[in-house]
């Protein structure tokens, strides 16, 4: 089952990993499939050893319905993300060094850059900490949510969403290039300015008219 939707969580794993937002099996990779099922990448594989058939089909009870890996150690965090935010059809979570590193330097990354305004929508909330594979840092990614596609985990690293897969690769990946700018620019003891609002609405316009 789900086999075009097995391929798809597991290239968005592989490109996580090229665009070195995590290392070995760090993090993972889900989608919803459909009433109370979801996809999740398997519990400590290295992403290059995998193959489709080893994401987990799992309920809402992260009881395995298909397949014979052990589902992601996140995974009742991940599910409490996916009742709570009825939007987010794919789900991401990255331990992305920059992002990471930019929530001890600030309480939220602003809408500083066009890739925050564009990829992640809002500026991105710095939650505070909660162990990992426990339901908390699923409660406290939809409280820290806001409008934007994404939360940053002190201690941890990053959770981004969207209305597909690409939304939330785009937001974890764009998140990242923008932290190390905002980190640089924090070094450097720069100003980053508050921009217009009016046209920080323009620029999220033309995004939404992006590519092909
Ligand atoms: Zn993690």
């Amino acid at each position: 089952m789900f086999e075009k939707e097995k391929k798809e969580v597991l290239d968005c794993a592989l490109e996580i990993k090229r665009n070195r937002l995590v290392s070995l099996s760090g993090g993972n990779v889900s989608m919803r499939v459909g009433e109370d099922r979801f996809l999740v990448t398997p519990s400590g594989m290295i992403y290059e050893e995998m193959v489709p058939d080893d994401v987990c089909l799992i309920d809402a009870q992260c009881r395995p319905v298909e397949g014979v890996r052990k589902p992601s150690s996140d995974s009742a965090a991940l599910v409490y993300m996916f009742q709570h935010m009825p939007q987010a059809q794919a789900i991401i979570h990255t331990h992305q060094p920059w992002a990471t590193a930019a929530g001890f330097a600030a309480d939220e990354i602003p809408d500083f850059l066009v890739t925050v305004m564009d990829a992640c929508r809002n500026p991105v909330k710095v939650a505070p900490f909660t162990p990992s594979s426990a339901i908390g840092m699923g409660e406290l990614a939809v409280e820290y949510a806001g409008d934007s596609l994404a939360v940053i985990l002190k201690h941890h690293g990053v959770l981004t969403w969207g209305k597909d897969i690409k939304e939330a690769l785009y937001a974890a990946v764009y998140l990242e290039e923008a932290a190390k700018t905002f980190v640089l620019a924090k070094a450097m003891g720069a100003e980053i300015p508050a921009l217009d609002p009016a046209l920080i609405e323009q620029e999220k316009k033309g995004w939404e008219t992006y590519g092909q």
